[in-house]
C-alpha cells in the first residue's frame, strides 16, 4: 500500500505528555500502561523478539529497542548515564516511535522519558502482583531518584502498598521524595539511614538505584522468608544492585531471558541458571511463587514490548483526547519515484529570506 497522499505522524512532545497524564491522571495512567502490557505480554508469542542493541561507553549506555507484530512496529531510543544527574541531565532520556509494519509509515514520534518512568513502575506492578504475598502492606524504595515517584505511586494502587521505608545515599533526593508524595493519602513514607535498616519488616524490596559498577545493595542477610524484590536499577553489563547470593536463594523472574541474562542482576550467574519469563507466569503456564516462604526476585531490565505498550497507550490517549501535533517527518510526495524532484520546489524557509 502505498503512502497516502496527506500523511504525517503524530508528535507527542514532552509538554504534551506530561499534559496528557495531568489531564487523566497518574494512577489511571499507571493502570492503563499496565492493562495494555498485560494485555501484550498475553500475546507474547506474536511479537518478533530481540535483545536491545546497546552502545556502551565509560560513563552510560545508548540503546535502540525494537519490536513488532504483524501490524505494528515499535522501537525506543533510550540512553542511562548515572552520573548526568551531576550535569543537570536526566539518568535516563527516552523517545520512541510507532510504525506500520504494512506500509514503513511511522505514525508516532513520542517522547518516552516520563513514560519510561510511567511504562517501568507500570510492569514491576504487574510482575508483583503475580509474585509479592497477596496482603503486601509495606515496601523498601532503595534509590530515590526520578523512577521512585512512580515506582511508589504504582505500588501504592495497584497492589495496595501503604507503607515505604526509604533509602537513598543521597538525603536530598529522600526529602524530594517524601515531598512529592506529600498529601498522598493512606501512604506512609519512614525514612532511613541504611539499607539494612530500610528492607526490614518490609515485604517487598523495590531497587532503583543507578550506579556503573557491581553493587551488592541487597545481601543474603537482608532476606525474610516470603520477600518480593523487584530489582529495577541493574539493567545493564557491569551494572547490578544484587548479591550474587541473594539471586541463589530466589526464584527469579525476568522479560525476556536472553537480554536479561546480558544485562540484569543474573548476568553473574552461569548462562543455564534458571529462570522463568514473566509471560509464563502471566498467561497460567507457570505457577509463579514456589510457597509463602519462597523468596521472589523480578530481575528487570526494561524489555521492548513494554514500550510497544506504552506507546499503543499514548497513542490511544491522544486519539481520546484530541492532543498531539501532525508533522511532515517524511516528505509529501505527488509521484513517490520522483524523490528529486522535491528539490526544485522552493523551500518554505527560502522564500522568507528572499
Ligand atoms: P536517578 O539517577 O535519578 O536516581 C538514582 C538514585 O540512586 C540516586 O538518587 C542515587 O543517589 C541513588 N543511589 C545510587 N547508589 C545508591 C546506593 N548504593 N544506595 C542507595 N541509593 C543509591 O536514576 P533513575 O532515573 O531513578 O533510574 C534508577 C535506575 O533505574 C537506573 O539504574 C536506571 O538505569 C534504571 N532503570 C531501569 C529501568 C528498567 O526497566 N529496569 C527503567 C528505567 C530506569
Amino acid at each position: 500500500m502505498a503512502t497516502p497522499p496527506h500523511f504525517s505522524t503524530l508528535y507527542l512532545s514532552a509538554p504534551d505528555v506530561i499534559a496528557l497524564v495531568q489531564h487523566k491522571g497518574v494512577e489511571p495512567c499507571l493502570r492503563g500502561i499496565a492493562d495494555y502490557i498485560q494485555a501484550d505480554f498475553l500475546r507474547w508469542g506474536m511479537f518478533d523478539k530481540s535483545a536491545r542493541v546497546a552502545s556502551h561507553s565509560r560513563d552510560g549506555v545508548i540503546e535502540l529497542m525494537p519490536i513488532a507484530d504483524d501490524q505494528t512496529y515499535a522501537f525506543k531510543y533510550v540512553n542511562g548515564h548515572p552520573k548526568n544527574t551531576r550535569w543537570g541531565l536526566s539518568t535516563v532520556m527516552a523517545f520512541g516511535v510507532l510504525a506500520d509494519v504494512a506500509t514503513g509509515a511511522p505514525l508516532l514520534l513520542s517522547e518516552l522519558t516520563l513514560t519510561t518512568a510511567l511504562r517501568t513502575a507500570a510492569m514491576s506492578a504487574v510482575a508483583a502482583r503475580v509474585l509479592a504475598r497477596p496482603g503486601a502492606r509495606t515496601m523498601a524504595l532503595i534509590g530515590n531518584g526520578a523512577q521512585s515517584e512512580f515506582q511508589a505511586l504504582a505500588f501504592h494502587h495497584l497492589l495496595g502498598i501503604d507503607t515505604l521505608r526509604l533509602f537513598d545515599t543521597d538525603p536530598a533526593a529522600t526529602a524530594k521524595l517524601r515531598a512529592n508524595l506529600q498529601g498522598m493519602t493512606g501512604l506512609r513514607t519512614v525514612a532511613c539511614t541504611s539499607t539494612a535498616e530500610a528492607v526490614r519488616g518490609a515485604d517487598i524490596v523495590t531497587t532503583v538505584t543507578a550506579d556503573k559498577t557491581n553493587a551488592t545493595i541487597l545481601t543474603p542477610d537482608m532476606l525474610a522468608p516470603g520477600m518480593h524484590i523487584n530489582a529495577v536499577g541493574g539493567d545493564c553489563p557491569g551494572k547490578t544492585e544484587l548479591h550474587a547470593d541473594v539471586l541463589r536463594r530466589a526464584q527469579v523472574f525476568v522479560e525476556y531471558a536472553p537480554q536479561t541474562r546480558i544485562e540484569g542482576d543474573i548476568q553473574q550467574l552461569p548462562p543455564d541458571f534458571a529462570v522463568t519469563e514473566l509471560w509464563e507466569v502471566l498467561a497460567g503456564q507457570h505457577g509463579g511463587r514456589a510457597s509463602d516462604a519462597a523468596v521472589t526476585v523480578f530481575d528487570s531490565v526494561g524489555f521492548a514490548l513494554e514500550d510497544f505498550s506504552a506507546l499503543r497507550f499514548l497513542r490511544d490517549a491522544a486519539a481520546e483526547l484530541g492532543m498531539g501535533q501532525p508533522i511532515e517527518l517524511i516528505p509529501q510526495l505527488s509521484d513517490p519515484k520522483n524523490l528529486f524532484g522535491l528539490l526544485h520546489t522552493r523551500s518554505p524557509m527560502l522564500r522568507v529570506v528572499a
